[in-house]
């Protein structure tokens, strides 16, 4: 029994919180793509600038004008998360991001407990800015810590020391922080289990002066067109293959485990089931989201859709009263299951529910994927059982693989 169950009946307390899929009027998350970054890193594939923070103040003028346009259309709809997300959003000085906040009670019914996270680069957070975006309304600070180890932030192309990364704890927690998230990336070429392990320890064991609410753990991956992929590419780098990652993501699994930590998605974990994210959990439920700044996506009411992704073409747009719209598509009835049931699959307690897939999809999970359940669950890559669906153990090292057989 995990520590999340309720003796009583043995079913997880989240699951009869937040049933997946969301309810089609549930409330919505609110994401704000900041796309600026003192230099990008090798392995990024993100949508963010570097040598562009001059164009920060009028980026935050058009971010604000760009929330107040979508008022209207949600006006019958609660927001409950704001995700301040990049590029590195700690670059916004924090008087912008307390005026971003603004503008998001003004325009939306935003709940008065909303989660609102702030995405950090450890360089520089000092007490004086994280007290300045506690005051502006960030509840929540994810800290990309990627590794404690020098050579691995060297193969990352990352300009921080593991020593930032403790004293960016320190200071969060200092200011008053109460739910901080450190972002961890393992598989980084080079990588010995060895170094994985001591990046877990030194971070449960409190080697780093405080103790993360939250880890994000992801494997890296190599996308093509980046820098990274070039020097594998040309020999100069080699990749941890899949059984080695496989072999890390084990490795964290039982060590999180071990320190009795919620292993709550496929690469997610909270100290405490409380302290999982309200607004990534939206994206798992399939809910809805308004993705605001260049690049940012959107899905609302069946439809999804993307801004342009350059921050000056988007500023050009917004200011001048035109749509920042790039693209646009209303999402089929097949690609919406399929869709909630990727993503929730990804919820590891909650899994997908039945009843909640009734009420959003109009059939059961059986009438629908009745053939993909049974052969997977033949396999045991899944479990069934009081009325949901959800990754076994074998499952969850092959969740995209487990995914793929629901999309259309
Ligand atoms: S800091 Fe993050 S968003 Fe910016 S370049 Fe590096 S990986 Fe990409």
């Amino acid at each position: 029994m995990t520590a999340h169950m309720t003796s009583a009946n043995m079913v997880p307390e989240r699951q009869t919180i937040e049933p997946t899929p969301a309810p089609p009027d549930s409330a919505f998350g609110v994401y704000l793509h900041i796309p600026f970054c003192a230099h990008v890193c090798p392995y990024c594939d993100f949508n963010t600038y570097s040598g562009q923070d001059n164009l920060i103040p009028r980026y935050v003028d058009a971010l604000a004008a760009e929330i107040e346009r979508y008022g209207p259309f949600v006006a019958d709809r609660r927001a409950a998360t704001i995700f301040f997300g990049g590029g590195t959003p700690s670059l916004l000085p924090a008087d912008s991001a307390k005026r971003l906040i603004a503008a998001c009670r003004q325009a939306f019914a935003l709940d008065a407990d909303a989660e609102v996270t702030l995405e950090a680069n450890p360089n520089g957070l000092d007490s004086t800015y994280l007290e300045a975006l506690l005051a502006a309304g960030v509840n929540r600070l994810s800290i990309g810590a990627q590794t404690l180890h020098r050579r691995g932030l060297r193969t990352l192309g990352r300009l921080h020391e593991a020593t930032d990364v403790a004293a960016a704890l320190r200071a969060a927690r200092s200011a008053g922080f109460a739910n901080v998230s450190l972002d961890f990336i393992f598989g980084w070429p080079g990588q010995q289990t060895d170094d994985w392990r001591a990046d877990l320890d030194r971070t449960l064991g409190g080697d780093l002066g405080a103790t993360p609410d939250h880890l994000s753990l992801y494997s890296l991956i190599v996308e093509p067109g980046t820098p990274m992929a070039d020097a594998v590419a040309r020999g100069i780098l080699t990749p941890v293959d899949d059984d080695g990652a496989a072999d890390l993501y084990e490795l964290a699994i039982d060590r999180l485990a071990a320190a009795s930590w919620d292993h709550y998605e496929v690469a997610n974990w909270a100290r405490t089931p409380a302290l999982a994210s309200r607004h990534n959990a939206i994206y798992w439920r399939n809910g809805d989201y308004l993705g605001l700044g260049a690049g940012g996506h959107g899905h609302l009411a069946g439809r999804r859709w993307m801004n342009h992704p350059a921050p000056l073409a988007y500023c050009k747009a917004v200011e001048s009263g035109r749509t920042a719209i790039s693209n646009e598509e209303s999402i089929d009835a097949a690609t919406a299951m399929g869709e909630t049931m990727m993503l929730g699959l990804r919820l590891l307690d909650t899994g997908v529910d039945d009843a909640a897939f009734r009420v959003r999809h109009g059939g059961s999970l059986d009438a629908v994927f009745g053939a993909q359940l049974d052969e997977l669950a033949s396999l045991g890559l899944l479990v069934r059982a009081a009325g949901r669906v959800r990754l076994s153990r074998r499952g969850l090292m092959l969740a995209n693989d487990v995914a793929a057989r629901f999309l259309p």
